[in-house]
């Protein structure tokens, strides 16, 4: 007999699981608690639940992790996880620690669709979305493994960054419970503000998400202007980028925080010139966007054929900016001696949708482009990126 694995439930899908076994709603929450606040797996181990209860869910559910594949802890605390999903997929999730607060980055798909050109992921291809239980089994795996490793009682990990493998919001109908969970004070309790989800630029999804439940959000901008952002980022063809920025300021309205934060990955000579910073200065002023920029120092990585910006370029970039009103951090490279830096994560995935073959095409046909300085936008196809509506 089939069991129902109940990491794939919020609180209300695991509340119409109980009422189907003839139990109240209260029984849920002590349930939920159970598995999420206190690592339980074992239905015997949950001694407030009525004996009657126990015997009912040891026979139609489960509690189910993800099999770890390989463990690397990185000589500056980073601890990246390689779990096995099944059909030969596995994703990765890092946790980095700081001393004000511990960072969980989560996978939302085995591969990613959207194939941006600096991404390990991307080059991978794709093959599926996760359940709401693969998410959710990342956090709940991490979570515990650290209280024991750490030798804490009290919660480890205070922030989720949905910035491991995947683009959360082509998953949309996985990822709003897998949010549920991780906000729900019966489970981890983590505040909206400290729940992040990065997207490439989904625009529907981002106006889903604000009504549905807004967490904070980070677009991964990384191009002043549409003829660069097609070619790094492939969504923009099908939502260009004032499209996207009309989206966030709609989600501003609901959204924790008062600003977007926009990556921007420094890529030696493509998209870190003085023009550049200039262009994006303007952009967020035609939009009136309220935002901050984080500028990631690019993990090389061979098949993508680009180069990390150097240093002085991009504190000069950042200066810019700052300069003009913005506020700009550089990210710190945390965990790049595992492969664990942004960007690096690669996990193992059957590309089922010859994504990577595209993408090596695609490397081909722009291997001799120039640097793209004028916003001109170039006459491409819409991509037939898969999207979830
Ligand atoms: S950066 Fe994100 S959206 Fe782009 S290919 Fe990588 S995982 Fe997918």
């Amino acid at each position: 007999m089939t069991t129902a694995n109940l990491l794939e439930f919020d609180l209300d899908g695991l509340a119409a699981f109980c009422e189907k076994l003839g139990e109240k709603k209260f029984r849920a929450t002590q349930l939920f608690r159970w598995i999420h606040q206190r690592g339980a797996s074992d239905f015997t181990q949950m001694t407030d639940l009525a004996k009657s209860l126990r015997e009912k869910l040891a026979t139609t559910a489960r509690v189910e992790a993800l099999s770890v594949l390989t463990q690397h802890e990185s000589k500056d605390g980073t601890i990246k996880w390689l779990f096995d999903v099944g059909g030969g997929d596995a994703v990765e999730a890092v946790f980095i620690p700081e001393d004000d607060r511990g960072t969980l980055c989560v996978s939302s798909q085995a591969g990613c669709a959207v194939g941006c050109r600096f991404c390990s992921t991307g080059h991978q291809g794709f093959s599926r979305n996760l359940t709401t239980g693969e998410i959710v089994a990342q956090l709940w795996f991490a979570e515990h493994f650290l209280r024991k490793h750490l030798n804490r009682s009290e919660r480890v990990i205070s922030n989720v960054v949905m910035m491991g493998m995947g683009e959360p919001l082509q998953n949309y109908s996985a990822l709003v419970p897998a949010l549920r969970t991780m906000l729900d004070d019966n489970a981890y309790g983590l505040s909206r503000r400290r729940v992040t989800v990065s997207t490439s630029g989904v625009v529907p999804m981002i106006d889903r998400l604000g009504t549905d439940c807004a967490v904070a959000m980070a677009v991964s901008l990384h191009a002043p202007n549409d003829a660069l952002r097609d070619d790094l980022v492939p969504l923009n063809r099908k939502y260009p980028i004032a499209e996207l920025l009309e989206a966030c300021k709609r989600y501003l309205v609901h959204a924790p925080r008062d600003f977007i934060t926009f990556e921007y990955c420094m890529l030696d000579g493509v998209n870190d010139q003085p023009e550049h910073a200039r262009q994006l200065i303007e952009l967020v002023r035609t939009h009136g966007v309220s935002c901050k920029f984080n500028l990631i120092p690019f993990n090389p990585f061979p098949a993508s054929g680009l180069l990390r910006s150097p240093q002085p370029r991009v504190l000069a970039f950042a200066r810019t900016l700052s300069e003009a009103g913005l506020v700009t951090t550089v990210r710190k490279t945390r965990g790049d001696d595992i492969d664990a830096a942004c960007g690096q994560l690669a996990g193992d995935v059957k590309d089922r949708t010859r994504a990577a073959e595209r993408m090596a095409q695609r490397r081909a046909a722009v291997a001799e482009r120039p640097v793209v300085l004028h916003p001109t936008r170039a006459k491409t196809p819409k991509t037939t990126v898969p999207q979830e509506h």
